[in-house]
């Protein structure tokens, strides 16, 4: 193990006295992490001086959160989950049902494997998106790069998207090159990560002289997207108006592929392993890493008393429409796959078309007075 001098320091005092206060906390790292458990892992530093503390300190500081059960910790390089395993795995088997370290994650991104998904009703499925992220190997991760590093990877990542074409040729947009104005658009009609305000992202580190080394690739009509240095090095988005997400899963799946491909060919591939998957920064986002997810309209069926039930029957999840720290503005969510990791992208996408068209039709049958009882689905 390397060394990383401040984690030394910190051994003059004992685990104890080091142990963090977390009575008030809710979260998966605050219900995991035990005196034995931490006191295990302190000493230890991953080869590019990742440690324990760093991993926990954004669930130290963010007890709870109003809308989701958060993670409460991050990875800061692809080491920090073979390093850190005794505190990682259980949470991992927490936030992914069970996920077992010996388990296997399958990957599929051949989208002719989807069925269906072209024919959510646009009156209710304002817009379809599907994201990912990818982690570029070679480099540490968003809460622990440093600044040149971060720079490096923005500069390999506008090599690499410069060469794509057809229907992806697009252009880079750095944010430093942004005007306030400029940055605010792009946020209101949901192209752009918002500025980092999160305490979930400013305690992880990922933060850190923004907006140094981030910005915003797209296509020329706004249909395919990719974020560089936010969150993850990169997060590959394909989205669209209305309910065709077919067409947004095609688009996702092709683009990405082909990404990897350049990526590749620049002798860099992307961080993955056969039983975590794609490795990202959160936890929760490892194995498929993707999101899929539509804008959709529910006023009736949001208010009806088993809205919760149905989203967990149909393996679903609720953000609001401005992202993941916001709430629902009038009956209109963002409702997405709830698994990322032991199922494939085709898979978690079919939950999302599947789920959401039944949705679709429960919130006509309220509008028409009717009861929905009948068509509560069974646990998917
Ligand atoms: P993620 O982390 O999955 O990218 P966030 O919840 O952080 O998602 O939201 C990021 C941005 O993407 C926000 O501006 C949000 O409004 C936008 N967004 C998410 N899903 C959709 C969708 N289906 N249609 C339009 N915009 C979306
Ligand atoms: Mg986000």
């Amino acid at each position: 193990m390397a060394k990383n001098c401040h984690n030394d320091y910190k051994m003059k005092f004992s685990g104890d006295e080091e142990f963090p206060d977390l009575s008030l906390h809710n979260n998966h790292m605050a219900k995991v992490l035990t005196k034995e458990i931490y006191a295990k892992l302190r000493g230890k530093s991953t080869p590019s001086g990742f440690t324990v503390d760093d991993v926990i300190q954004t669930g130290v500081d963010n007890p709870g959160h109003p809308f989701i059960m958060t993670v409460g910790c991050v990875a800061g390089d692809e080491e920090s989950y073979e390093a850190f395993k005794e505190l990682l795995d259980p949470i991992i088997s927490d936030r992914h049902g069970g996920y077992k370290p010996t388990d296997k994650h399958a990957t599929d991104l051949n989208f002719e494997n989807l069925k269906g998904g072209d024919d959510l009703d646009p009156n209710y499925v304002l817009s379809s998106r599907v994201r990912t992220g990818r982690s570029i190997k070679g480099f540490t991760l968003p809460p622990h790069n440093s600044r040149g590093e971060r720079r490096g990877i923005e500069k390999l990542s506008i090599e690499a998207l410069a060469s794509l074409d057809g229907e992806f040729k697009g252009k880079y947009f750095p944010l430093s090159g942004m005007t306030d104005a400029e940055q605010d658009l792009l946020i209101n009609d949901h192209f752009l990560f918002d500025k980092p305000v999160s305490p979930l992202l400013t305690c992880a580190g990922m933060a850190r002289d923004w907006p140094d080394g981030r910005g915003i690739w797209h296509n020329d009509n706004k249909t395919f997207l990719v974020w560089v240095n936010e969150e993850d090095h990169l997060r590959v988005i394909s989205m669209q108006q209305g309910g065709n997400m077919k067409e947004v899963f095609r688009r996702f799946c092709v683009g990405l592929q082909n990404i990897e491909g350049i990526f590749k060919k620049h002798n860099h591939g992307f961080m993955w392993n056969e039983h975590l998957g794609y490795i990202l920064t959160c936890p929760s986002n490892l194995g498929t890493g993707l999101r899929g997810g539509v804008h959709v309209k529910l006023p009736k069926l949001s208010t009806h008393a088993k809205f919760e039930e149905i989203l967990t029957r149909l393996r679903l999840q609720k953000r609001g429409t401005g992202g993941v720290d916001t709430a629902s503005v009038g009956g209109v969510f963002d409702i997405s796959n709830a698994d990322r990791l032991g199922s494939s992208e085709v898979a978690q996408v079919q939950m999302v078309v599947d789920g959401v068209k039944l949705m679709v039709e429960m919130e006509k049958k309220l509008e028409k007075g009717e009861s929905i009882d009948g068509m509560i689905p069974a646990q998917k």
